[in-house]
């Protein structure tokens, strides 16, 4: 299994074209905020930068062109992004949600949009009863991620979208973890794709960004919509940013990909480790589906530590080349602690029945020698 060979060239040109005026190879930073008319109401295509920007407009073509997309929107951050989607519904509506969504996705949707009048049922998306049970026709999205934070599930694509159409609902499938270099839900019959761009698309740890891909016409406009209204756009230097990540992007997954697969089988060879989640595994519950859906498997590895809690915490302080942070998808390596970092604010009861508890582990395994990330994890298990 491999990245196609075409998407290393996409990636590369996507969006970029002479700059018309100099030749500039790069797209330049249109740092403006408004456009001179010569008269009112006519300029050339840009009148104001929340409204759109050049710089934005190449990103934004980029986006769109990577994950096979006629559209794409971009956002001050991944949550900008979800925000957004969940702003084109009516009071009334009802969402059903994969209960092991990103913890600030939960939060965003019990915290925030409930009090407005939307209705989130948070099921397992591997139960179809459970899913048939709180499908009625009020629902509006199906809301899911593959590979899901941090427990690495896979959910089938193509079965969801199915539902969703069957149930005159829309499929959003949040591609963060995947990227689009390892897979397009749009292809496989979603309506939206969203990325927190601040993890594999940024790549670098150094910009917070979100972007929504969206085939169908009525539903861009919308989106496009509340991006205007609403306002959460990112800057003209956040969009260069991005715009120049995303031609690394096909050589960092690959790479990401290598680490992840080495790096998991490692950890299943370890006694020090109990339990290994990374669909990459042949023996992973995920595995057929993720071969089916997915082109590599990523760089993203959850595991349970074997040792008591103190133990973990021992291993956390060992690490020298893996950095004990939040976020993910950048050329570094991270490892995190979902129960008491990114997932503290999931409810505790779904956390325990989600399997996050005190002995999980999750890695981002970055772009770096495979053999030092797993020397590293294996001074810090065993010494
Ligand atoms: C980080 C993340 C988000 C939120 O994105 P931000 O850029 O942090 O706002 C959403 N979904 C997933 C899967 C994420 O990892």
């Amino acid at each position: 299994m491999s990245i196609e060979s075409n998407f290393f060239t996409k990636a590369v040109h996507a969006g970029t074209r002479p700059e018309p005026v100099t030749g500039a190879i790069m797209t330049p930073i249109f740092q403006t905020s408004t456009y001179v008319q010569s008269e009112p109401g006519v300029h050339k295509g840009f009148d104001y930068s929340r409204a759109n920007n050049p710089t934005r407009q190449a990103y934004e073509e980029a986006l769109a062109t990577i994950e096979n997309a006629k559209h794409a929107l971009s956002f001050s951050s991944g949550i900008a992004a979800e925000q957004a989607i969940i702003q084109t519904l009516d009071a009334n509506a009802e969402v059903i949600v994969c209960d092991d969504v990103y913890g600030g996705t939960g939060r965003l949707f019990r915290q925030l949009f409930s009090k407005y009048g939307i209705k989130f049922h948070f099921v397992d998306m591997h139960d179809d009863k459970a899913i048939k049970d709180v499908l009625n026709k009020n629902t509006k999205l199906i809301w899911m991620e593959s590979p899901t934070n941090p427990t690495m599930k896979i959910i089938d694509i193509k079965k969801m979208a199915a539902l969703a159409k069957n149930a005159g609902a829309y499929l959003v499938v949040d591609n963060t973890f995947a990227t689009p270099a390892l897979q397009n839900p749009l292809d496989m019959g979603a309506a939206f794709v969203l990325h927190s761009t601040t993890k594999y698309i940024g790549g670098h740890s150094d910009v917070i960004g979100g972007a929504v891909m969206i085939n169908d016409e009525d539903l861009f406009k919308k989106v496009k919509f509340v991006q205007f209204a609403a306002g959460a756009v990112p800057s003209p230097m956040e969009c260069f940013m991005l715009l120049r990540s995303i031609k690394t992007l096909a050589v960092r997954v690959d790479r990401h990909c290598d680490n992840g697969e080495r790096v998991a089988s490692y950890l299943a060879e370890s006694k020090k480790v109990s339990a290994v989640y990374y669909p990459g595994l042949a023996n992973d519950r995920g595995h057929g589906i993720a071969k089916a859906q997915m082109r590599r498997f990523g760089g993203m590895i959850s595991f349970d530590h074997a040792g008591s809690y103190d133990d973990v915490v021992a291993f956390f302080k060992k690490l020298k080349v893996y950095s004990l942070a939040e976020s993910l998808g950048g050329v570094e390596s991270l490892v995190n602690h979902p129960a008491l970092m990114t997932h503290a604010s999931v409810p505790t009861e779904l956390r325990k029945k989600l399997g996050i508890g005190p002995n999980l582990v999750r890695l981002s395994c970055g772009i770096e020698s495979a053999d030092d990330l797993i020397a590293d994890l294996d001074q810090a298990l065993n010494s």
